[in-house]
């Protein structure tokens, strides 16, 4: 029986032997979904020492943000030139965070605006207690 082989980065099947698998493998679009899931899952201390080694990205030093985000080539993360501390970017900080932060779904058919303010999260920037006194 063929078996079917499963690539976790393309999230796809193909049938398995070893033609298929050199062709996903070397093809384009595999690689660039199997960096885009490093970039996404690695830790951030991985990102850290990578960083190290990478020649410093000159766009997002000098814009604070670049195109290539965390496929970029160069690295967006400054070391202190004296104590070689790294100096983490917000967005990278907040990326590392968004994909630690678990979900919450809705059960099926619900929809978020027909639910009551009580079961809505949290907005965003907090609640807002400039009217507290107002509410007795
Ligand atoms: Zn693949
Ligand atoms: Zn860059």
């Amino acid at each position: 029986m063929r078996s079917r082989y499963y690539c976790d980065y393309c999230d796809c099947t193909f049938p398995d032997n070893a033609t298929n698998r050199k062709n996903h493998i070397d093809g384009a679009v595999h690689q660039q979904n199997r960096q885009r899931y490093y970039a996404q899952h690695r830790s951030l201390e991985e990102v850290i020492e990578e960083s190290r080694t990478k020649p410093p990205c000159r766009q997002f030093m000098r814009d604070q943000s670049c195109a290539y985000g965390a496929n970029c080539k160069y690295s967006h993360i400054m070391f202190d030139r004296y104590t070689g501390n790294p100096i983490v970017p917000d967005e990278i900080q907040s990326r590392q965070k968004s994909s630690q932060r678990v979900r919450y779904e809705l059960p099926k058919n619900w929809n978020k605006k027909d639910l009551s303010p009580s079961l809505l999260p949290p907005p965003r920037k907090g609640y807002d207690w400039s009217n507290v006194g107002q509410w007795s």
